[in-house]
């Protein structure tokens, strides 16, 4: 028996050669923790709209300097990339963090509430980190001086990436998302797989959510405009009616979900939101507007409820003597965490977390432009927990409100499992 023990402890030392740094990495991790915290502090003290981020540009790259990390700035606007070279060779693992705050005015009663306002859409507004990503750039901070501290031990690289703008920029004529344009200028060329995190104010601190596969939808825009002919309210039969023809289009659309879309595999949304047609009560107007909004999971899903959004609205207007005109306007892709990454991933999330505390999460019909590099190369995205313990998800503030509100004794969970990605993947690729 003793025999047959012997070569399978070498074997698991050979495949995860550099899991035997968490111990120091967990040793690390609770001392950066204090740092960690007052970053955090800061930051959200002093948030910044997307493409805007330059204190907390000027914040990260002096911090990634005085690591001795190679630093280059003004990546994608205000991006920073920094990358930590291991004394032995191996892969380049990139870990991401997001920067950008969100036009949301503050209400929690914090010491280090924001009181930071700007004009938005030419509005006045607050500006808040509303959706936790100051945490994420404090935890990857913090990440950087974990790892660095551990340079001469690791077998490979490390490429920081603090990204903008992952909540879009939507100006006149610019639509676009930090991760995208990081990968437009080539931040993922010599990656072989991307870690990121979200921390989530939902779900209990010391806690850590996944899902294989598509695990965020796919966000489109859907624009149709219906054009009939205009009458007299009173003389129908002289015209076509758009208004008749964009209410049975926006019924036809709900059999997609309820007749095309094979619901036990994926979720998908398609809503309309908006409906602009006619003047007076008595004119039938020439033309109908809908604008909607589609999510799904997935290329093969998003192809299928494109064509059947177009098939449905063309065929229904054609049939009334009208005219539809589709406009899908493509945004996030779906993220799609590569299965491969991660199943060899879950050993990674239970050794940091504990089994007990690592949930397969539902798929959510948000998005997040984390997406963008995994169409690169293989990533994995997971969620951290960020609520205090015991508390109850449906009466804690959601992202995105001005009650928003982190527990930050999760952070250092968030250090632990980002440090400990890089060190199991450089691992595993030996
Ligand atoms: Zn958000
Ligand atoms: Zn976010």
């Amino acid at each position: 028996m003793r025999k047959l023990i012997l070569p399978l402890v070498l074997l698991s030392g050979t495949v995860f050669g550099q899991s035997k740094l968490r111990p120091e990495i967990d040793k690390k991790a609770t001392a950066v923790e204090t740092k960690v915290i007052e970053w955090r502090r800061d930051i959200h003290q002093n948030p910044e709209l997307g493409n805007q981020e330059k204190r907390t540009a000027k914040l990260i790259s002096d911090h990634l300097r005085s690591l001795g990390i190679e630093v280059t700035e003004n990546v994608a606007v205000t991006g920073v990339v920094g990358v930590l070279r291991g004394a032995k060779p191996g892969p380049m693992v990139a870990l991401r963090a997001d920067m950008d705050a969100l036009p949301v005015t503050e209400r929690v009663d914090l010491p280090f509430k924001s009181t930071v306002t700007t004009t938005y859409n030419g509005q006045q507004t607050g500006v808040m980190h509303a959706c936790g990503h100051d945490s994420h750039v404090a935890i990857l901070m913090g990440v950087a001086e974990v790892l660095a501290g551990m340079k001469n031990q690791l077998e490979g690289s490390v490429k920081f990436i603090f990204q903008p703008a992952e909540e879009g920029i939507y100006e006149p004529g610019v639509t676009t998302w930090g991760a995208k344009q990081m990968v437009e200028e080539g931040v993922m060329k010599d990656v072989d797989a991307i870690f990121g995190l979200h921390i989530s104010a939902q779900t209990e601190v010391g806690t850590i959510g996944y899902r294989s596969g598509p695990a965020q939808a796919a966000v489109d825009n859907l624009e149709i405009i219906v054009h009939g002919t205009q009458a007299h309210g009173a003389s129908p039969w002289s015209g076509v009616d758009p208004v008749v023809t964009a209410s049975q289009i926006v019924t036809g659309l709900q059999t997609i979900l309820s007749r095309s879309v094979n619901i036990t595999q994926n979720p998908a949304v398609v809503t309309v939101g908006a409906i602009h047609g006619g003047i007076r009560h008595n004119i039938i107007p020439e033309k109908v507007e809908m604008i909607g909004t589609i999510r799904t999971f997935g290329d093969e899903q998003q192809e299928l409820v494109h064509r059947r959004i177009t098939e449905i609205a063309t065929n229904i207007a054609e049939s009334a003597g009208a005219k539809a005109e589709v406009n899908i306007t493509k945004l996030y892709p779906s993220t799609v965490n590569d299965p491969n990454l991660t199943s060899k991933m879950v050993a990674t999330l239970e050794a940091a977390a504990g089994k007990e505390n690592v949930k397969v999460n539902p798929p959510v019909t948000g998005a997040e432009d984390f997406s963008f590099y995994q169409r690169e190369k293989p990533g994995l995205f997971i969620g951290l927990g960020g609520m205090k313990k015991g508390g109850d998800p449906t009466k804690t503030p959601s992202h995105h409100t001005p009650d928003f509100y982190l527990d930050e004794s999760g952070f250092v969970l968030g250090v632990r499992v980002m440090s400990y990605f890089v060190v199991d993947y450089m691992g595993m690729k030996k």
